[in-house]
């Protein structure tokens, strides 16, 4: 009689979930048993397990075998557990000595002369593994790895055997260096539109979401891919998040570190913006983690799909339930949405007549509810240039090293961006002066603002206080940050008194 327990990984979504692969071996007439919720793939592994053996003269036993993969409620999907059976059927045997099995995580599908092929997961796997993980060495990942890793990488069977016996050592996976070109923000690939750009000045710095709205060809688009050109780069762990997400979600994995910038039609589907599908794969939500999600022509886009951005935004993950399990995938994007102002488009532009009657305006502007338009912080009315008008910022734009200086300012103070503050945070009170509170309130009690909205304005202030190296929010900040807070169509007047 004998008994192994074997560790192993199970990948759900991008979640790694341990297994562990537990094989008792009996007296009785051959027989294989495998439990714990195989599906068809893991059930052929005991005829890919036995071919492998057999093939490099390793004993398989002439017993009863059985099988257990716990959690045995978990479904296991894939041919990971190839492996992990092999080397516990050899350990069960009493093939290797003193070896500690719960300091190794064994994955790989096996062949049936015993090589080792690519499974499914192997980045989720990598970011998470605090033991000796083994793997197959064949994986397209480590084309998209820089550093190194808890992973060791075999050919095939008999080679980790060789390891487990001290024969020979196992390589690290392989690794590649990758290019980083840190290009600067063209700020005059947009013409005029100096409020735009500010914003935009602002969103980099500040984490916040951000709409446009004007007329057709007005540069709502090029504001957005400025937005982009604005952000760090990626660090190696959002690097390899976002190449997992990419990997789940069976799309080409972009080898730089520059952020994603997901820019879906406006008539994509529930599950490809949010997630969804059978397998389950991440929406544009998660494809844009620590990164873009730009919603063009957004009035297009159906009410409800708008309402289910509503949680992600403020839990940066999305929950996507399926029958015997939920799938959590991260969703950190920064929103950034354009839209005419009205359905011809032409309502605010001088040249161009608006031929729509004020009841489809109406329609048209309700198409966002009050709730979505409170998640976003800074609400830009675009107006056509001027070509002759062309007028320069009136501070020179922002590096993009002095954008990444003034994001790690943030984080070393309070931990995250700016837009994650409410109005309520110690941070905001102890920066915030008097007369800047005096006018907030003022606002606040005139304008009718919801506390999302006070918390908009508040924190807006905040990234304005940053940018001019300001160790307090003072009167001026707010005003500034106000003339970001608009939603109606036309922008309102406020002159702001203290
Ligand atoms: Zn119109």
């Amino acid at each position: 009689m004998g008994y192994s327990q074997i560790h192993s990984y199970a990948v759900s979504g991008i979640e790694v979930i341990p297994v562990s692969v537990e094989t008792h071996l009996s007296s009785g007439l051959p027989k294989f048993t495998l439990v714990g919720l195989p599906e068809a793939v893991v059930k052929e592994s005991k005829e890919r397990v036995r071919s492998a053996l057999m093939h490099h003269q390793l004993p398989f036993p002439k017993q009863r075998i059985t099988i257990n993969l716990a959690p045995a409620d978990l479904p296991k999907q894939g041919g990971a557990f190839d492996l992990p059976i092999a080397i516990g059927l050899l350990a069960a045997q009493g093939l290797f000595s003193d070896i500690d099995w719960s300091e190794y995580v064994f994955c790989g599908e096996l062949g049936l002369a015993g090589q080792l092929r690519p499974i499914q997961g192997v980045l989720p796997m990598l970011m998470q593994a605090c033991k000796q993980l083994i793997l197959p060495a064949s994986q397209p990942e480590y084309q998209v790895i820089q550093s190194k890793h808890t992973a060791l990488v075999a050919e095939d069977l008999l080679a980790i055997i060789s390891h487990l016996k001290g024969e020979t050592t196992l390589p690290q996976h392989p690794t590649q260096t990758l290019t980083s070109n840190e290009n600067e923000p063209d700020f005059n690939s947009v013409v005029g539109q100096t409020l735009g750009k500010q914003a935009v000045t602002l969103a980099a710095v500040g984490g916040h979401a951000l709409r446009f709205i004007g007329p057709p060809g007005c540069g709502k688009s090029l504001l957005a891919q400025l937005l982009s050109e604005c952000l760090p780069h990626l660090n190696e762990h959002d690097y390899l998040m976002r190449a997992s997400l990419y990997q789940a979600a069976h799309l080409p994995h972009p080898d730089n570190y520059r952020p994603s910038f997901r820019s879906p039609h406006h008539s994509v589907s529930r599950a490809g913006l949010i997630g969804g599908g059978n397998p389950i794969r991440p929406g544009e939500i998660s494809l844009a983690h620590q990164g873009i999600l730009f919603l063009d022509e957004i009035a297009e886009m159906p009410r409800k799909l708008l309402e289910c951005l509503r949680e992600p935004i403020e839990q940066q993950q999305v929950h996507l339930a399926r029958a015997s399990h939920i799938v959590t995938f991260p969703s950190a994007f920064q929103l950034i949405c354009a839209m005419n102002p009205c359905p011809c488009g032409y309502l605010t532009d001088p040249n161009h007549p608006c031929d729509c009657s004020s009841q489809a305006i109406e329609q048209y502007q309700s198409r966002l509810s009050g709730p979505f338009l409170d998640r976003i912080a800074l609400h830009v009315h675009l107006h056509p240039p001027h070509l002759s008008n062309d007028q320069p910022l009136s501070n020179a734009p922002l590096t993009l090293s002095a954008i990444q200086t003034l994001r790690t300012q943030q984080f070393e103070r309070q931990g995250c961006l700016n837009n994650q503050l409410n109005t309520a945070h110690p941070i905001l009170k102890q920066n915030t002066s008097s007369e800047a509170y005096t006018l907030l309130s003022n606002i606040y009690q005139t304008q009718h603002l919801s506390m999302r909205a006070l918390g908009h304005l508040h924190t807006t202030a905040f990234t304005f206080a940053d940018i001019s190296d300001s160790p307090h929010i003072n009167a001026q900040h707010i005003e500034q940050a106000w003339m970001f807070q608009s939603k109606a169509m036309h922008l309102k007047t406020y002159a702001p008194s203290i």
